[in-house]
């Protein structure tokens, strides 16, 4: 079988603006899988890679929440073919105690599989002539007509569900829902605040009203993402956190704000838990240790939810198809052409969750 050509969104070099160009998609190597992308979501991470902070191959192609249809499977791919409606998820090594726990965000290979983009050896790559592309990101790259993802994150989903209001289920949408209902496990009556009214924080206040939360609170500087977090289940919204009255059985951090860490640890009510999911820059946080001690307070760090897709994304969609888990109030869809567009309004805070739209 000889390559394909695919369209894709390159960023050639750290802080550019995407190019569109053709490039030579090799056959898919014995595990991965090809899909034709109809839709992926603008997730911060993706912000954070084009700028260049984290360890990208660049020219990279992005794009970490796709979704599409199952064109080809290498040889040792088992339960999936031609025409099966996927969504991408992000990759692990399925051999780790990591993986073997069903917890693949703490893959001991995440940074290699995520970020680096590195293809073991007999895969298929993405190339620009004789240049590879970095096409590999999160397993997946699908800022593109066309990816090849792996048998660990593919996860296939009914045919009659809508390709782009769930592609964010990959990786937004699973990292707030999942913090809420596996790693913190909250039960129902607890109070807890949630910090930052992005994609990952309104998808925690949407989980958090499906594990029957007793008192749901939400910190954000912007008034309309407020207004949201209201309209998705929140009891009490404001801008600041001494706004509101402590304790909490649990708090989640999407911000990565150094100032909300330190004040937040004092709010938890006893045995109550911080959740640190933000993406955060080399700082360093003075704490108090016998706050946390004495109270028997926990500290934890949180990736992807601490969940395994190919558990939690059915779950997901279960709640999706009982209306639990509105994501239309929170998608607006750009067409792949407008990708800088949908960027920008992710950049500005003004869309909550951008996807594009591949032709
Ligand atoms: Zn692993
Ligand atoms: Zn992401």
């Amino acid at each position: 079988m000889g390559a394909l050509t695919i369209d894709a969104a390159v960023i050639e070099r750290p802080g550019e603006p995407f190019r569109f160009e053709q490039l030579s998609m090799d056959p898919p190597g014995p595990d991965q899988v090809r899909v034709r992308i109809r839709a992926c979501g603008v997730c911060h991470t993706d912000m954070v890679m084009r700028d260049g902070n984290l360890p990208v191959p660049f020219p990279v192609i992005l794009g970490h929440e796709g979704a599409g249809v199952v064109e080809d499977v290498g040889r040792d791919v088992a339960g999936l073919s031609k025409g099966d409606h996927v969504l991408l998820s992000f990759h692990s090594c399925g051999a780790c105690a990591a993986c073997r726990d069903h917890e693949p965000g703490y893959c001991d290979e995440f940074v290699p599989r995520n970020f680096l983009g590195l293809r073991q050896p007999g895969e298929g790559s993405i190339r620009r002539g004789k240049v590879v592309v970095g096409s590999n990101i999160f397993g997946q790259s699908a800022f593109a007509t066309h990816a090849l993802a792996h048998m660990d994150n593919v996860v296939r989903i009914d045919a009659d569900l809508p390709l782009d209001l769930l592609a964010p289920l990959g990786c937004g949408v699973q990292t707030g829902a999942g913090t809420v209902l596996e790693t913190l496990d909250v039960q129902p009556g607890q109070s807890i605040a949630i910090m930052g009214a992005g994609a990952v924080g309104l998808s925690a206040v949407m989980a958090a009203k499906i594990a029957d939360a007793g008192r749901i609170c939400v910190i954000d500087r912007h008034a309309h993402r407020l207004a949201l977090a209201r309209e998705l289940g929140a009891d009490e919204v404001a801008e600041n956190l001494s706004a509101l009255v402590e304790p909490f059985d649990h708090i989640v951090d999407t911000t990565g704000v150094p100032a909300l860490l330190q004040q937040s640890v004092a709010m938890l009510a006893p045995r109550g838990t911080l959740a640190l999911v933000g993406a955060y820059p080399p700082q360093t946080v003075a704490i108090d240790p016998s706050a946390i001690m004495s109270m028997g307070r926990r500290i934890v760090g949180v990736v992807e939810g601490g969940i395994d897709p190919r558990r939690f994304i059915p779950r997901l969609i279960a709640y999706y198809r009982e209306g639990r888990l509105p994501l239309e109030k929170l998608v607006k869809r750009y067409p792949f052409a407008q990708i800088e567009e949908a960027f920008a309004a992710s950049g500005q805070g003004t869309v909550i969750k951008p996807v594009v739209v591949m032709p």
